[in-house]
This record gives structure tokens, sequence and C-alpha cells, in this order.
């Protein structure tokens, strides 16, 4: 491949952005800013050139293009370095669990697993800080890098809308800044240790810029999947919410789904809508998006198959998984105990369940 055949932003706005696939996790922002290029922005979930002049700015390096998890390059190599053989991706273990913490079992999602790997990331000094997502005073989901355990009760749960979790990697000095402000210790911006949690096209991204070695992925210690099946569009999500339950974005508490969409508001009554009911605000990319489990992370962690209060975990590295066995041994989560006559059955169970969603997602 010559030059004049790399791939560009403005590749990326035709092949991606105006075509509606774009899945806005920030990927290119992050790795445009990292460099100073100080080209493109990010406006109302739409990546973009911020003026006429940064289009003859643009260094045409093409990186933007290759990391986007929207786009065909590098998936066959990104597959080979995971393993990836099978719709479900590598696993090396497959179980149920669930915090052993009071605190996040009320504010978790599920089992509160994502919460409980951060706490004890941040409790064992592995971390300097998670990437996770909390809710301005809208209900909008927000990106947000977070410094210690204090700050996890707020980013627990799911939030069923964007959260641009890449962006705020734009900015590693001030990353480092914060935590020095914070932690009074001086940081490297490049030494940082950072946990990401994401929804499989984000982690595929991350995923893609670790394949490259480019910055700013290579402060990513850990890369912790979320299952998906779907996200929303948060204005058209919160249009619908308001039409058929009369709940204002603001005096939303909560939301998950359970088959159908419950909303709680924050008197802690709770109001059910037909999962039917938001087909019109699920967001365009993730129709064509083929990952349900994810398959491109350190650990898969979703709420599919698993016994209620329970969260299913998916290990798939060695590193994310001598991190669960780390948790387990620690009395930080408890495994789900199989009862005796379903012990051989279980796991391949499971795996089937995960295959029949992930077709289910596909044929949506
Ligand atoms: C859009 C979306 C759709 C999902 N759909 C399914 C599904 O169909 N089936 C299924 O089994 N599981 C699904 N999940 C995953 C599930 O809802 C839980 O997040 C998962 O089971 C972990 O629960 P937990 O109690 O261990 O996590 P918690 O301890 O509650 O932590 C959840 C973590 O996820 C982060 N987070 C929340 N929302 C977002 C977001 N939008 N983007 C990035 N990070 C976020 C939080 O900040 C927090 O760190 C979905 C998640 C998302 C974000």
């Amino acid at each position: 491949m010559g030059l004049a055949d790399i791939k560009t932003f403005k590749n990326l706005e035709d092949d991606v952005i105006s075509v509606n696939r774009c899945c806005a996790c920030g990927a290119c922002i992050a790795y445009c800013e990292n460099q100073a290029f100080n080209v493109i922005e990010i406006e109302n979930y739409t990546p973009k050139f911020k003026t006429d002049k940064s289009v003859e700015n643009c260094l045409e390096c093409g990186y933007c293009y290759y990391i986007c998890p929207q786009t065909e390059p590098l998936l066959d190599k990104l597959r080979e370095a995971h393993l990836v053989k099978d719709e479900l991706g590598n696993i090396i273990d497959i179980f149920a669990a669930k915090t052993t913490n009071a605190k996040i079992k009320e504010v978790g999602q599920d089992g509160g697993i994502v919460s409980t790997i951060l706490t004890y990331l941040f409790d064992t000094n592995n971390i300097d800080a998670a990437i996770v997502s909390e809710y301005d005073d809208s209900f909008k989901p927000i990106p947000k890098i977070i410094y210690s355990k204090d700050d996890l009760v707020k980013s627990a749960g799911t939030r069923y809308s964007i959260s641009s979790n890449i962006l705020p990697l734009k900015d590693l000095t001030q990353i480092a800044e914060d935590i020095i402000s914070q932690k009074k210790r001086i940081y490297d911006p490049d030494q940082l240790r950072i946990a990401f949690i994401g929804t499989p096209c984000q982690c595929r991204a991350i995923s893609k810029m670790k394949l490259l070695n480019i910055k700013p992925a290579h402060v990513i210690s850990i890369v912790i999947g979320l299952f998906c099946f779907e996200n929303f569009d948060y204005d058209k999500l919160m249009d619908i919410l308001k039409s058929k339950t009369q709940t204002n974005p603001s005096d939303i508490k909560k939301t998950n789904i359970k088959k159908n969409f419950f909303v709680t508001s924050k008197d802690d009554s709770v109001k059910e809508v037909s999962i039917k009911d938001l087909d019109a605000a699920v967001r365009n990319h993730c129709h064509e998006c083929d990952e349900f489990v994810g398959r491109y992370s350190d650990l898969s962690i979703g709420a599919s198959g698993a016994p209620t209060g329970y969260s299913m975990i998916l290990t798939r590295t060695e590193k994310g998984h001598s991190l669960i066995d780390s948790l387990l041994a620690t009395g930080y989560i408890d495994r789900f105990i199989i009862p005796a006559d379903q012990i051989s059955e279980w796991q391949p169970k499971k795996i089937n369940w995960l295959k029949k969603m992930t077709s289910l997602k596909v044929k949506k």
C-alpha cells in the first residue's frame, strides 16, 4: 500500500460518520488530540473537523481510520491476536459471580462485578485511574475518569446510551496532573495505569490501538468489556420514556432491561416500557454489530445467562483470568455454586445461550 492509498479522516467521514455508522466511542479524537494534531472534535456524538482550516492541517496519517471500530482494516489481525475462532471469541473460563461488598451490591447493575474489580485494583494499587460512565443532571451518560474507589458508587450501574469512554484519553497530561493534585505524587503521563470499561465496540477500538501499539492506549492496563445487545440514542430514548412513562430525564434514578425496559424514578416508583417501543431509538451502528459478549477484552461481563443478582464472567486473557482468581481468593467476589446435578451441562448450556443471543442480535 502506497502513502496515497492511506485512508484519512475524510474517508472516515464518508465510510462511517456520514452514513450513520459511527459509534461515538471517541477513539479518533483521543488519538488525534493525544498527538496534539488538534484538527478534529466530537459534537453531539459526531466526530468532525474543528474548522475549515483543520482540513488543511490534517496530516493525513490515517490512524483515525484504522483504529475506528467500524472500519474493516486490522480486523483479521485483531481476531488472530485475540485468538478469536467463533462468535464468542476466546474463553478461558465462564462462570457466574457476585460482589461481597454491601455498598456495591446496592448500586451495581447485576452482580456488581465491574465495580468490585475496580475496587480491588485500587485497593491493591494496580491502577491509578479507571474510565467509567456517570450521569449528568439530565440523566445523560458522560465518560469519567475516576481516581479512587470512593468515586465508584456514582459510576456503578448501566447507562443505556452512548458514553464516549475513549474520549477522556485525549489528554493524558491532564489526567496525570489531576492525580498529582489529588494524590500528591508525581506521575509521568506515559506511565499511567488505567482500567478501561466499555461496550464491545469501544473495546474493539482500544484493541485496535493496542495492536498498532499507539498512544494513548498504551496506558490502558486492563480492558473490561460489557455484554451489549444494543444501545440507544439519548434524545430519542428520553423522548420515548417521557411519552410512555411521563418521567422527565432529571427525575430518573435508574434504568434496567429485563426482557422489557424499566425506569425507576427518584421517588422509587418503577414504570415498564415494552422493549419493542424503543426500537426507533436504537443507535444505527448497533444494527450491524455482531458482538454481543464482545471479543476483544481481558474480561467480558454481563447479566445474560446468570442467576438473578449475579453477573456472568468470561475470562479471555491470562491477565483477566488471574485478576478474577485474585478477587475470588481474597473474597471480593463469590462464585455461583453450580448445583451438583447440573455441573456437567452448566457451562455448555451457557455458551449455547450466549451464542443464541449473539445470533439474535445479528438477525435483529
Ligand atoms: C448499552 C448497554 C447495553 C447492555 N446490554 C446488555 C444485554 O443485553 N445483556 C446483558 O447481559 N448485559 C448487557 N449489558 C451489561 C449489563 O447491563 C451490566 O453492565 C453488566 O452486567 C455489568 O454489571 P455489574 O453489576 O457487574 O456492573 P457495575 O458494577 O454496575 O458496573 C457497571 C460499569 O459499566 C460502566 N458503564 C455503564 N454504562 C456504560 C456505557 N453506556 N458505556 C460504557 N460503560 C458503561 C459503569 O460506569 C460501571 O463502571 C449492557 C450494558 C450496556 C452499557
